[in-house]
């Protein structure tokens, strides 16, 4: 017989998922309503009323997907793309790429804009790309691309694409409830998210949100969206209009959804970024004054939630990330790609996103890093950190 769970409680500080906040549990924990019973239905409507205040958007069609964030990402190409159409897509880090990817699988001829991981796209290049393409339906970029820590100016971008008069699609899977999103006065089109990075809900739904551009080209397809689950068309019936069944919801996780999005408005979109922002910039303060160099250059280029650090010289990756792990209950994330081994990701996500936990995670590292024969000026990192939040 298997025993019952019994399972360390975890420090989630990586790159998502980030820690829960204990209502979104209790929220949980409730019992269930039928999918379309009417109390049901008017959570529903709270909760895309909850999306609409995060999104910072008056859209129509905003709700949220079942599935991670890439089950968000897969609904704005496969309702948007039809096979020959052509995508624009930005590539500075692993989740551009799993853009163009699934933009790929669409059957669009993808066009990709790249720059190197832990800078930032430039709009001069993005303006190149849509000059020699002008027939591009979409543009696609990632607003806090998780796998480097860069955070995308997203404006001046907005602007070429909108005077190409193409549609703006934007991963905001890391940005939303950490940063402005802003969808509407960037003139956004599709935006997905997902409720397991900055939200402080477990993994399992994709908020997303489309203007009244994005579903007028929806409403004029030519072919069926080709993925049934994921079919917009009708999945739009469920959340307003008729009601009518599509695929059950996934109760439990709109319970949680509800109340994570609950405590943002109750904390206040403002004060949320804000909570964000100041301890991102007080962790970085802190890594560096340890003698560590962050991957990102330039300051207003690094995102708040998610720092990428190098790792110093001479230690070791795995031994000091499971020495986090089993001595302090820390998890933090190791490095994508060309970092694989040598950064680590530290995440401030969320319910994770706390002064107490940037101090816990700079103590931990000091003690390990020490331990492990690398010269740190012990307790620089914890002051340079109680300095900036003073
Ligand atoms: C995490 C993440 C995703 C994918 O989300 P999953 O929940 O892992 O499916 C997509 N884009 C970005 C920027 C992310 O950080």
């Amino acid at each position: 017989m298997k025993e019952e769970l019994n399972l360390p409680v975890r420090l989630l500080m990586g790159p998502g998922p980030s820690d829960v906040h204990p209502s979104v549990l209790k929220a949980m924990a409730t019992p269930l309503l039928g999918h379309l019973d009417p109390k049901f239905l008017e959570l529903m409507n709270d909760t895309m009323d909850l999306l609409r205040m995060v999104f910072e958007t008056k859209n129509d069609m905003t709700m949220s997907m079942p599935g991670t964030g890439s089950s968000g990402m897969e609904t704005i190409f496969v309702n948007l793309l039809e096979p020959g159409d052509k995508a624009i897509v930005c590539v500075n880090g692993v989740f551009g790429g799993r853009m163009a990817d699934v933009a790929e699988r669409c059957g669009a001829e993808v066009v990709k804009v790249e720059a190197p991981w832990g800078e930032i796209i430039p709009p001069e290049k993005v303006k190149e790309a849509i000059d020699a393409n002008k027939d591009a339906k979409v543009v696609a970029i990632v607003h806090a691309e998780t796998s480097t820590g860069v955070m995308q100016p997203l404006e001046e971008i907005s602007k070429l694409v909108k005077a190409n008069g193409s549609l703006l699609l934007v991963d905001a899977v890391t940005s939303l409830g950490g940063a402005h999103v802003n969808v509407d006065k960037l003139g956004i089109d599709a935006v997905y998210s997902g409720t397991q990075k900055c939200l402080s809900i477990p993994p399992g739904l994709a908020p997303v949100s489309f203007s009244d551009r994005a579903v007028e080209v929806l409403d004029n397809r030519k072919k069926k969206v080709q993925s049934w689950y994921l079919d917009l068309t009708m999945i739009r019936n469920y959340w307003g209009g008729e009601r009518a069944y599509h695929h059950t919801a996934p109760i439990s996780m709109v319970y949680a959804l509800r109340e994570g999005l609950r405590l943002i408005e109750k904390e206040g979109l403002d004060n949320t970024v804000d909570r964000h922002f100041r301890n991102g910039r007080a962790l970085q303060a802190g890594l560096q004054a340890m003698g560590m160099k962050l991957v990102v250059e330039k300051e207003e280029e690094r995102l708040p939630m998610l720092t990428s650090v190098m790792i110093p010289e001479g230690v070791n990756d795995g031994e000091v990330r499971s020495k986090l792990l089993n001595q302090y209950d820390i998890e933090i994330g190791g490095g994508l790609g060309d970092l694989k081994g040598k950064a680590w990701r530290i995440g401030l996500m969320g319910h994770s996103c706390s002064e107490k936990n940037v101090m816990t995670v700079l103590a931990a590292l000091e003690n390990l890093l020490t331990e492990g024969g690398c010269k740190v000026d012990r307790g620089a990192g914890l002051k340079a950190a109680a300095d900036y939040l003073k």
